[in-house]
């Protein structure tokens, strides 16, 4: 990176990476220029790089931003490719990255990337607990919340930066090599942003790009899209399946008939998770029954996990504690408490049909469900087989409100409940977990699991989840 002292360095979004590289490449000499198509005002931290001396440019892209001089553009993940300081750095051939990119020439220790269209966060933060139970000193950034160029400053060589990568993230990356790569699903999401499913599919090769027969790489055998990408990498190959029996990788056994989750009949605690070595050599890891959080898909996400640290050297006999005590990420299916004798769970982060299928699949009925949010087109018909086979009640809220409620009926079920919206966001959201409590017996479940994004109400999936759970422990 020292190769760009002196020269110019445009950084494009000023979100929490941004400034991170900003910071950075003015740490090491660059002539910075960061800026954002936002107002100053709007772009809180614009005032600290201003006092270390940074040009900051705000509320619009300048005509000349990004000239024959600029040497590199760090763009923000979320910024398309169209806008026209990239097609400007495109036209007159400068070389244009994300934040993941500058990381990954930083890091003095050994990268682990996982990516995935869904599960990347729960599998990120419990492959960093069972690394540092395994004694492997991981630090965790990137998707998850901290920027990863500021942990690849601060992670030591013999540790491992553990990065959660979105495909926007990994689209711009060039040199970028994990030791270990791992990814864990592809379904047709972010397709507005990547234009074809193609582009899609190809962002998240690039992760594997770069690696050669000394690096590992982690893939979902289950997925038709990951093996077939699989026949084309050049590391070693750590495949992890919940239905096939492998003969090297991460293995259930006996395996599920299906990856979809299942009947609750299904025995878990005859369920192995089995780690087969290239050499025919076969290690028992923990029972299925005995994970820390429920569902077929989070047994899935174990199987990742587990197959990276096993490829960064933790022992076996390490993992067992960590995958038994985990208890997930903060609105993903989040355990809340037991009010009246009816369980809550909080399941703010299910923002498509398919989360939520997921996550009524894997509580024990009889369940409430609390559902509806803002309104980008899905087809919630996908969600009546669920509904029709394991919920008791529906509570209805947000943008979508009429269309999960007709569902529900749909379905058969009796018990629908449409709330209208009352003065604020955070009084309907308690008026419908007044409604769903009417609806309980002891012994039910209450879920909050919207399919649907929180934006027509809330400023995110977060701050609804934490009205949740606020408002079910003051009910
Ligand atoms: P991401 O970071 O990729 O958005 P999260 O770990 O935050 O994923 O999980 C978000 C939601 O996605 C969960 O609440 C769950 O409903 C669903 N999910 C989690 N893991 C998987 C998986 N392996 N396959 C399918 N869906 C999953």
């Amino acid at each position: 990176l020292t190769s760009y002292r002196g020269r110019r360095v445009v950084v494009l979004g000023l979100a929490k990476s941004g400034v991170a590289a900003a910071k950075l490449f003015h740490s090491i000499g660059a002539d910075v220029i960061a800026n954002d198509k936002k107002a100053r005002e709007q772009c809180p931290e614009a005032d600290q790089l201003t006092a270390l001396g940074i040009s900051v440019v705000c509320g619009g892209h300048p005509e000349n931003l990004v000239t024959e001089e600029t040497a590199l553009l760090v763009k923000n993940p979320g910024i398309p490719y169209s806008a026209p300081p990239v097609v400007t750095a495109q036209r007159l051939g400068v070389e244009v990255v994300t934040e993941v990119e500058v990381a990954g020439q930083l890091s003095a220790a050994p990268i682990v990337g996982i990516t995935g269209s869904n599960g990347k966060t729960t599998t990120t933060t419990w492959t960093g607990v069972l690394l540092e139970e395994a004694g492997l000193k991981p630090v965790v950034a990137g998707n998850i919340g901290r920027p990863l160029s500021e942990a690849a400053q601060e992670v030591s060589a013999d540790g491992w930066l553990l990065a959660e990568l979105s495909s926007f993230q990994l689209k711009g990356t060039e040199e970028f090599r994990p030791k270990i790569a791992c990814l864990l699903n592809i379904s047709e999401t972010h397709l507005d942003y990547h234009g074809t499913m193609e582009d899609y599919v190809a962002s998240k090769a690039k992760l594997f790009a770069n690696q050669t027969s000394s690096d590992f790489a982690v893939y979902n055998e289950d997925d038709a899209m990951c093996r077939e990408l699989a026949s084309g990498f050049k590391a070693r190959k750590l495949p992890f399946s919940l239905t096939r029996k492998l003969p090297q990788g991460v293995a259930v056994e006996p395996p599920y008939p299906d990856v979809r989750p299942g009947p609750d009949e299904e025995v878990e605690a005859e369920r192995w998770i089995v780690y087969r070595d290239e050499n025919g050599g076969e290690r028992r890891i923990i029972r299925i029954d005995e994970l820390g959080i429920p569902g077929r898909h989070n047994a899935a996400n174990a199987l990742a996990a587990i197959a990276v640290a096993l490829a960064a050297g933790a022992a076996p006999e390490k993992l067992v504690e960590p995958l038994r005590d985990f208890r997930g990420v903060e609105h993903r299916l989040e355990y809340v408490g037991t009010f009246g004798g009816v369980k809550y769970y909080n399941d703010s982060k299910a923002t498509n049909p398919m989360a939520t299928t997921m996550s009524i699949l894997s509580l024990p009925a009889p369940l409430i469900l609390i559902a509806g949010g803002l309104d980008r087109g899905s087809d919630y018909m996908e969600l009546l087989p669920v509904f029709r086979d394991r919920l008791k009640g529906l509570v209805a809220l947000g943008e979508t409100r009429e269309k999960i409620g007709k569902v529900a009926s749909a379905s058969g079920l009796a018990a629908v409940k449409v709330v209208e919206p009352e003065n604020d966001a955070e009084s309907t959201l308690r008026r419908a977990i007044e409604e769903a409590a009417d609806m309980a017996a002891p012994g039910d479940i209450i879920l909050l699991s919207p399919a649907c994004a929180s934006w027509d109400m809330f400023p995110s999936y977060e701050v609804r989840g934490r009205i949740f759970k606020q408002s079910a422990h003051t009910l």
